[in-house]
């Protein structure tokens, strides 16, 4: 036998074999019929073999990597979890930095996990399908390794077990969530634009830097283990929205305008979500790692800026809310932690106000802001509370129909002074937080009046509990919101100062370091 004959085939030929030889051309069906959606938005692909996967991966050897990095992950929670490595973060605090990303982004991966298995399914070309297949994969990976990670918290801090019941209902998660519902329920190709370009690759590393360095600086192994394994997951990621939306812009010419529209969009969109990072990085940390002025500077206006440079080529330009959201860097943080303060009885974990080397800390890193608007806030807080006055705001904030954030975002040229944008639509007016939120709606207006916004549903009495009547005397509007929410009053919300998470804590750490 000729052993030369079966010879090793190249990485390209082995890619080509095993992905787009597997592919077929139907006879039986007309294309349109078998992909039905890849026409409506207008976008127009001549040649699908033009989209060259830049990682050329076949199932077999993703399946290898992926088990690899299941074996190394799971050895290392093991082993925190047996040496009580909750006891090893820098205080409890830092724990609530944990509960806002179970509750708030584990979800959205699981959605991520669906958009990219549906349109995987709709992409007429091989390429794309298999790399969407690929993803759709790791998203599900990622939200179960989060799971995981996390849940060894859950055995000992309160917040963590109702994490998928609250993501559908407790106001400040609607965020994260009308962001993923939008770019779900738009076509395939507004939706990787959506999530592989403006959020996979103009954003990420303003949510997973950040919450990842922040559990290395702070001693958890767990979800610094998880991060670290999403890791190479995510650079493929970003590499395929990259590629995608060259390939759009390649394709056709008149494809450019929807494209630019939809990074307008999804760029704002996908910042508005970080509000939530932003907080945690300067507010919610012990060991703060950068702030976010000091992130979105490196990240965005580095990275991104000369991101944008190179596609200008194809006539791409920086997204339309580039400007305002580098004004807003001085800002975001601070309007969102106060917020995140005020309503600190309606969400399943603690705030506090920052103490005195806190503040040090955040005049440093903001020196044109912070001591000018914010402390002052923050002390008449903390001397409220030290007279046995813990501010807990009673009333319910207008949200903006877009983002569905309170309207707590200040004009980017007078920090004193609230924004609000408003538009007209069948005889209705509806409140936006920005020029950018008002700009999308009134692109899509038809859409977005079906916002589900948690004030306007509790207003309407459509969260409580089936159990309650809002006719009896006494009835507590809160307390059943509350309920409804499945959030244990005094035991997961208000503040961290007189939660039993601290008490356990601390008692449980004096345990294993002394006698
Ligand atoms: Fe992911
Ligand atoms: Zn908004």
């Amino acid at each position: 036998m000729d052993m030369k004959a079966s010879k090793k085939l190249g990485l390209k030929e082995r890619y080509t074999l095993m992905t787009r030889d597997l592919a077929w051309t139907p006879t039986y069906q007309a294309v349109k019929d078998v992909f039905p959606l890849t026409e409506y938005e207008g976008i127009k692909i001549h040649d699908w073999d033009k989209f060259e996967d830049p990682f050329r991966m076949t199932m077999d050897s993703y399946w290898k990597y992926q088990a690899e990095k299941e074996r190394k992950l799971y050895a290392i929670i093991d082993a925190f979890t047996q040496n009580n490595g909750h006891l090893g973060v820098t205080d409890a605090r830092y724990i609530n930095a944990l509960k806002l990303f179970l509750t708030g982004i584990t979800p959205v991966e699981y959605m991520a996990h669906r958009g990219f298995a549906h349109i995987g399914r709709q992409y007429p070309g091989a390429g794309p399908r298999v790399a969407c297949l690929m993803q759709s994969l790791d998203e599900i990976r990622h939200a179960q390794t989060q799971i995981h990670s996390l849940s060894n918290y859950n055995k000992y801090y309160n917040g963590f077990q109702n994490w998928r019941h609250q993501h559908d209902r407790v106001w400040y998660l609607s965020v994260p969530k009308s962001f993923f519902d939008d770019a779900v329920s738009g076509g395939p190709f507004e939706y990787i634009i959506a999530i592989g370009f403006a959020f996979e690759y103009v954003l990420t590393n303003l949510l997973f830097v950040p919450f990842i360095s922040g559990a290395a600086y702070n001693g958890d192994m767990g979800a610094m283990a998880f991060g670290f394994s999403a890791q190479s997951d995510e650079s493929r990621h970003m590499t395929l929205g990259l590629e995608v939306i060259k390939f759009i812009l390649e394709q056709d010419p008149a494809n450019l305008p929807i494209v630019q529209a939809w990074i307008d969009k999804w760029f704002w969109r996908g910042y508005r979500v970080l509000t939530l990072v932003a907080m945690m990085m300067d507010y919610m940390l012990p060991k703060r790692v950068m702030s976010w002025k000091e992130a979105w500077e490196i990240y965005a206006e580095q990275n991104g800026g000369a991101l944008f440079a190179d596609l200008a080529r194809y006539g791409i330009k920086v997204p339309k809310g580039w400007e305002q959201a580098c004004k807003e860097k001085d800002h975001l943080s601070h309007l969102a932690w106060n917020t995140f303060y005020s309503y600190g009885m309606a969400a399943p974990f603690h705030t506090w106000a920052p103490s005195e080397k806190d503040m040090e800390w955040l005049s440093a890193k903001y020196p044109d802001t912070f001591d000018k608007y914010y402390r002052s806030l923050w002390t008449h807080y903390a001397r409220e509370q030290a007279e046995g006055r813990r501010y807990y705001s009673t009333t319910l904030p207008m949200l903006c129909q877009i983002c569905q954030i309170p309207m707590i975002f200040t004009e980017p040229d007078d920090p004193t002074k609230i924004a609000y944008r408003e538009s007209d639509y069948k005889n209705i007016k509806y409140h936006f937080c920005s020029d950018g939120c008002k700009s999308i709606f009134d692109l899509e207006p038809g859409k977005y009046v079906q916002s589900w916004l948690p004030v306007h549903q509790i207003h309407q009495g459509n969260c409580f509990p089936s159990d309650v009547d809002p006719g009896k005397p006494g009835f507590n509007p809160l307390a059943e919101v509350l309920r409804w929410y499945r959030i244990s009053d005094g035991i997961d919300n208000r503040d961290y100062a007189d939660s039993p998470d601290k008490q356990n804590f601390e008692t449980w750490r004096t345990q294993a370091t002394g006698n």
